[in-house]
């Protein structure tokens, strides 16, 4: 059975950009709860913790840098099949390849700056969760 959770990030690009609440706005009307919800700075420790998975590839550098260089929005989020259905309303990891109506088509510039996160798993939307976020501050 897949889980109802997963967890998403709008990077710093988002945030500088002024697409703060637009992209709030989307992810809710397409029917995610929002569980949790933070905003923050990522340290360096915290950023290559996270991607650490990505450690060995030779973007990983520029994706730590990129990421802590402002505040992000960090959130848990709830619906139905949500990893799969969050990755749908993303869109591709290029925007170039989004599909329309995405928000990494109307948000993104580039492969690497592409204003949101999306977990890939069940497995890993529970990871991060626990990664950003205390039980107390999750309300479900
Ligand atoms: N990324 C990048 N260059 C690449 C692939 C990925 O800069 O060629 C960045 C991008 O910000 C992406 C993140 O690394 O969102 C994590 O990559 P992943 O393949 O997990 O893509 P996602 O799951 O975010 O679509
Ligand atoms: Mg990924």
């Amino acid at each position: 059975m897949n889980s109802n959770r997963t967890f998403t990030m709008l990077k710093p690009d988002s945030i500088e950009q002024g697409n703060m609440l637009p992209i709030l706005n989307m992810i809710e009307s397409s029917g995610f709860k929002i569980i949790a919800l933070k905003y923050k700075r990522m340290s360096r420790d915290e950023a290559e913790k996270f991607y650490s998975i990505h450690s060995d590839k030779p973007f990983f550098n520029d994706l730590v840098s990129f990421m802590t260089r402002g505040p992000i929005v960090a959130a848990a989020l709830e619906k139905d099949n949500a990893v799969e259905a969050f990755r749908t309303l993303i869109g591709s990891t290029d925007p170039n390849d989004a599909e329309e109506g995405t928000i990494r088509k109307k948000f993104a510039k580039s492969k690497g700056e592409n204003a949101v996160h999306g977990s890939d798993s069940d497995e890993n939307a529970e990871i991060e969760i626990s990664f950003h976020f205390n039980t107390d501050e999750i309300f479900s």
